[in-house]
């Protein structure tokens, strides 16, 4: 565990059409931020998020090809092979009010999308392989 002091504080909105994830890791990337925290909310056309099969280690893809409300959308930014690499999730609304969600794959349209990221400052952070779950890990 460290302790950050907080960087720089970007509010924004994605361009219409943009894909969430790859839009994001672009946007962070150019930014040049390595490390904060993400929050966002708005509508998607369509989304793809994957579902961690504990067993199986391996993403199960969930795929909804209508509109749904991003009800919430909460990420990191931290290092993987030494590059900006953002971690999202989002919870997704549907028109009934029935909600889904998961980890936030290419394949996710952005009808409006409200985005506040939080750069902090302090010891770099980088995910790892991690044995027990199969998946890059921060260092405990
Ligand atoms: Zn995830």
């Amino acid at each position: 565990m460290h302790e950050y002091r907080l960087g720089r504080s970007f509010l924004f909105r994605l361009e219409h059409g943009a894909d969430l994830e790859p839009a994001l890791t672009e946007f962070i990337r150019k930014h040049d931020i390595r490390l904060g925290t993400v929050t966002l909310i708005g509508a998607v056309y369509n989304a793809t998020v994957g579902y961690y099969d504990h067993e199986r280690r391996m993403y199960e893809i969930l795929k909804y090809d209508h509109g749904l409300e991003i009800s919430s959308g909460v990420g990191n930014i931290s290092l993987r092979d030494g590059q900006p690499f953002l971690h999202l999730h989002v919870a997704l609304t549907d028109e009934k009010g029935n909600t889904t969600g998961g980890h936030v794959m290419p394949g996710t349209k952005v009808f409006a999308c409200e985005v506040f990221i939080q750069e902090l400052i302090g010891a770099e952070l980088s995910r790892t392989f991690d044995e027990q779950t199969g998946l890059y890990l921060w260092p405990q």
